[in-house]
């Protein structure tokens, strides 16, 4: 089978290898048949890491997936041969503290496909994992949305962790991925006014066909003012979708006291500059979101119900041997790209 590797800075091979063997009875062999280009996987790609975690050349990349079960081990019965499945990228081990007190999303031994020294990537023909981790796809989705339920699962967990109430005001600073991710989950959660800022007109346009109530372009001087002359009092939310650390002075300004930043996005830096008067004047709270833990079958449940349409959000396909181009596009936010899928099968 092929599988993909980062052989150096900006740079993806693919070899080929045997297929790998299913090692644990309860785990599963899964055809890949789409992978999603995530902003992680870039930052990798481009800059060799993310903080400290740093990639060692050659690495396996990838883990927002979704594909086809061909194998099953004899603890794995709840799937066969067939089912269609999205597959939940972090592997946790269910005995440390932390999955015993239900936060599985800071397992101490998490494995996360694709990530530096942790499990796998998914940017391969066939993967062997854990079956609790494959969610059946109901019929209803096809795989490039259910490639989406990883993203979108981190917007819905945002939203649940950020206790939203009804009529919420927010705003949603970076309109990536995840950004609109958090828009529709938020939009299909409650009723809400979200406000939405990018540097970039195409993504803040689909923000707008995912329903915005009104955009803004951060690249602009007076993109806050021009939030805060529609909300004088300021918002009860902020979710920071960028990375920019700029953002968190933002939100600050936004927010309206006793208000919550919601801190999604990754820094690229290891250090992040900003005033600390307005968190404590206002007493504003940061509530930082790892990731998910048990978002991904509501999403696909969600999305198979039509509660939300995240399709928009697939701009670009690419071939497997393509695969570089893929990330490229993705790295230079080229062509108006938002979510860029690879087709493996
Ligand atoms: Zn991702
Ligand atoms: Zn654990």
């Amino acid at each position: 089978m092929q599988v993909a590797y980062f052989t150096r800075l900006r740079q993806i091979e693919l070899r080929d290898e045997p297929p790998p063997a299913i090692a644990q009875p309860d785990h599963v062999l899964v055809r890949i048949g789409r992978l999603g280009v995530c902003g992680s996987d870039v930052h990798y790609y481009a800059e060799g890491g993310i903080g400290a975690q740093r990639v060692e050349f050659p690495a396996t990349l990838g883990h927002e997936c979704a594909g086809t079960v061909m194998e099953v081990g004899p603890a794995a019965a709840r799937l066969k041969p067939g089912d269609r499945v999205a597959i939940d990228p972090a592997f946790t081990c269910g005995a440390c503290d932390q999955c015993r007190t239900g936060r599985q999303n800071t397992c101490r031994n998490l494995r996360f496909m694709g990530s530096p020294g942790q499990a796998p990537g998914a940017a391969a023909e066939l993967a062997a994992v854990p079956a609790a981790n494959c969610l059946p796809v109901p019929d209803a989705v096809s795989l490039d949305l259910a490639v989406l339920a990883e993203p979108l699962s981190v917007g819905l967990y945002a939203v649940k962790l950020a206790e939203m109430f009804p009529a919420a005001r927010i705003a949603i600073l970076g309109s990536g991925p995840i950004g609109l991710s958090v828009l529709l989950c938020a939009k299909a959660a409650a009723p809400c006014t979200v406000y939405v800022s990018d540097l970039l007109e195409p993504r803040l346009e689909l923000a707008r066909r995912c329903g915005a109530d009104y955009t803004v372009n951060a690249a602009e001087t007076g993109a806050v003012s021009a939030i805060l002359q529609r909300e004088p009092l300021g918002l009860d939310r902020v979710f920071e979708c960028s990375g920019d650390p700029a953002c968190i002075d933002q939100a600050a300004e936004l927010l309206a006291p006793g208000g919550t930043l919601m801190q999604v996005g990754i820094p690229p830096a290891p250090r992040v500059e900003f005033d600390p008067h307005p968190f404590r004047v206002q007493e504003l709270s940061v509530r930082n979101v790892r990731r998910q833990k048990d978002c991904v079958a509501p999403v696909l449940g969600m999305l198979a119900e039509g509660r939300m349409d995240a399709a928009p959000l697939v701009t670009h396909h690419f071939p497997l041997d393509r695969i570089g181009d893929a990330f490229e596009l993705v790295a230079g936010y080229r062509d108006g790209v938002v979510k860029a899928m690879v087709e493996l099968a």
